[in-house]
Order: structure tokens, then sequence, then C-alpha cells
């Protein structure tokens, strides 16, 4: 019989999370740490915006590259905070499609891409799908930004270098001097980066470093679903700087065949969004921060988090998955650090849920080591 499938559907594996949830399916009332999306709504007055966006006719397609007035005000934005002057845009549906377009767009089979180790798991899928090869690089225990292991593993075929910070799942901020590294280490081959920062307000100790201001060759790409509560509304940004603007003008003409536009009356809203303040909501999240590092440090080895909302923390024992089941059978959802990295060492936790809850989880894992 012919197969209905095609190959390339075995290059992804969705086991590691779909395991998790299988285990959590018969779990009453868990202490979710395993969900990557932060517990406050989107505020009212940008759910406003939405609403009048629709009912005044906003529902057509946009332009591939997005709302003009939106394309304006990242451009405004991303001039004024990283000084670029003549900038691409393109608006997204949200990162996960500018990773897509991304790899499409300059991933030849064969092709390497450079990703420090632990990562966001979309990365390897996406990239094997299209016959990229992931070239992994430690980034253990400090979970710093592996400058030095990135320079050893530039080869002729390496395409791009994927950056993010703050990272999912370590919750490491990259500081200026790591990223300015960086930046040298990849100009002498004017190689891409790709800055990964979806948890860019989701920074607790100071201003947020991007790349973007230390790299004239940043593919920038931004995401509005964590900052804003938003996940659901699919929406997200790329910018990039004139040096590197027809990876931008490819993603756009891909865009085209693919996603055809980001949601046209989400896009409306999204242009009051840049100008809403969300410091309470992320105050509230650099207390729970807070709370996690300070319950868990002295049982747990953790470094401690600078940003999004996870801290990954190393398993008191050898494998990270036994771990994790002892914890679910606790009733604590947590998620194996195999499903982010080629190491089984660590699990992650997501912290976007109630302080309550948040205690109560710090009780039930210190009680298991
Ligand atoms: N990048 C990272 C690091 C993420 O954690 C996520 C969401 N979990 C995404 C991109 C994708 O987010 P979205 O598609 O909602 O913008």
């Amino acid at each position: 019989m012919k197969k209905i499938l095609a190959d390339r559907t075995s290059l992804i594996d969705a086991s590691g999370i779909r395991k998790i949830w299988a285990k959590a399916a018969s779990l009453k009332d868990p202490i979710d740490f395993s969900i990557g999306q932060p517990d406050f709504d989107v505020p009212a007055a940008l759910k406003d915006e939405a609403i009048k966006a629709i009912q005044a006719g906003q529902n057509h397609y946009t332009l591939t590259a997005g709302d003009d007035e939106l394309r304006a005000k990242i451009a405004a934005e991303v001039e004024s905070v990283y000084g670029w002057e003549k900038l691409a845009t393109l608006v997204i549906s949200g990162v996960s499609g500018g990773l897509l377009l991304t790899f499409l767009s300059v991933i030849n089979p064969g092709d390497e891409v450079i990703i420090p180790d632990p990562y966001f798991v979309m990365y390897k899928h996406l990239v094997n799908m299209i016959g990229g090869k992931c070239v992994f690089v430690d980034s253990y225990p400090d979970f710093k930004l592996p400058v030095e292991g990135i320079a050893d593993a530039i080869t002729e075929k390496t395409k791009l270098i994927i950056v993010n910070s703050p990272c999912n799942p370590t919750g490491a901020v990259y500081s200026e001097a790591e990223l300015q590294a960086l930046a040298k280490v990849a100009s002498e081959k004017s190689i891409i980066v790709l800055s990964d920062e979806i948890y860019d307000k989701f920074c607790y100790d100071g201003n947020y470093p991007s790349m973007a201001k230390y790299y004239d060759r940043t593919l920038l790409l931004k995401g509005f679903s964590k900052n804003y509560g938003m996940t659901g509304w699919r929406l997200g940004y790329a910018a990039c700087r004139e040096e590197i603007k027809e990876v931008i003008e490819e993603m756009t003409k891909i865009q085209q065949y693919t996603f055809v536009c980001a949601p046209t009356p989400f896009q409306k809203a999204a242009i009051a969004a840049m100008d809403y303040d969300m410091s309470e909501q992320i105050a509230a999240y650099r207390h729970k921060r807070d709370l996690i590092y300070e319950g868990l440090k002295d049982k747990f080895e953790l470094a401690r988090p600078g940003g999004a909302f996870y801290a990954f923390v190393k398993a008191p024992v050898d494998s990270a998955t036994e771990f994790v089941n002892r914890a679910i059978s606790n009733n604590v959802l947590v998620i194996p650090g195999n499903v982010f990295s080629e190491k089984d060492t660590y699990f992650r936790i997501s912290y976007a849920t109630s302080d309550d809850k948040i205690r109560k989880g710090i009780e039930v894992l210190n009680g298991l080591v």
C-alpha cells in the first residue's frame, strides 16, 4: 500500500510534551507548571480595540506585509530603540509563523543552524523538517550565551545562529557583553543571527539587552503573545536592517502563499498595544520569579532566572524524566529537560500561575528531594 504521509513527518517528534499531557489528563486540579503562556488576560482596553476594529469592518485581508499604520509604528519603535535607520518589517502570525518563514527563506538542505542547548523546542523540529542540520552548543550549567562554543561550531555550512533571550526554557537573559562577543564572532563570517525576543518585556533585573543593538545582520523576531497575554491572537513582527533586507522580502513572498497576512482586527489592536503599559503585570511576574527561586534554591540546583517565566532546575536524580514522573504522581506538572535539550538532567518549571499555586508547588517539589 502507498504511504499516505510524507517522509518529513517522521522528522517531527511531538511525543515529549504529549506524554506529559497524557499523564496530566488523569489529574484533578493539578499544580500546572507546564504552561507556556501568562496567566493574565489581554487588558480590557486592548480587547476593546480589537472589538472596535471588527465592528468597524476591519475584517478583510491586510497587505501581506501587514497593516501600514502598525508597520509604521513598528519601524518607529525599532528605529528609536536600536538606532536602525533603513529597515524592513513584516507583521507575522506569531513568532512561530516568523520562524517558519525565516527557515524557509534561508535554509537549504544540509545548511547548519547553531542553537544554544537548551532551546525552544520548535527550532529543532522546524529546522529538521526543512532538511537543515541543528548544531547544538551546550550552555549548561549557568545557561549564559556560549559564545566560545558557538565560535567553534561555525563551519562553511553555518547559515544562522539562533539567540533567544530571555530564554525558554532557562529564563536566562544574555548580557550586553555576551551579545557583543557573539556579534564579533558572527560578523567575521557575516552570519545572520536570528534573535527571538518574544519574552522581551519579561526582563526582571534592569533593561533588556538586544542583539539588534550590536549586530547589523540581526533578524529580529518580536511577539505580542506573551507580553500582552494574547497567545491566541497570533501576532508578531520581523524586522531587519537594509544589509539583509532580502530575507524579509523572501519571508513576505512566502507569507503571501502561506499565512497570507496576520489577523486584521488584532493588527489594529496591536497598534494600541505598542503604547500600552504592562509594567504592573511584569512586576507581578518578577515577584513570582523571586518566589520560585527563593523557594527552591536551598534544595535544588538552579541558576537564578533573569527573565521569561521559566526556571530550569537540575533533577536530584540522574534521569529528569524519572523525577518528572514522580512530580506528576504528586499532582505537580513539570516538563523533563529532554523536551528542550539533548540531555535529560533538568526539568522546566513555568511559574505563569497564581502565587498560591507556586507556593504549593514549591512545597511538593522540595518534599521530593
Ligand atoms: N519563541 C519562543 C522562545 C517561545 O517560547 C514561543 C512560544 N512558546 C514562541 C517563539 C512562539 O510564540 P508565538 O507563535 O505565540 O508568537
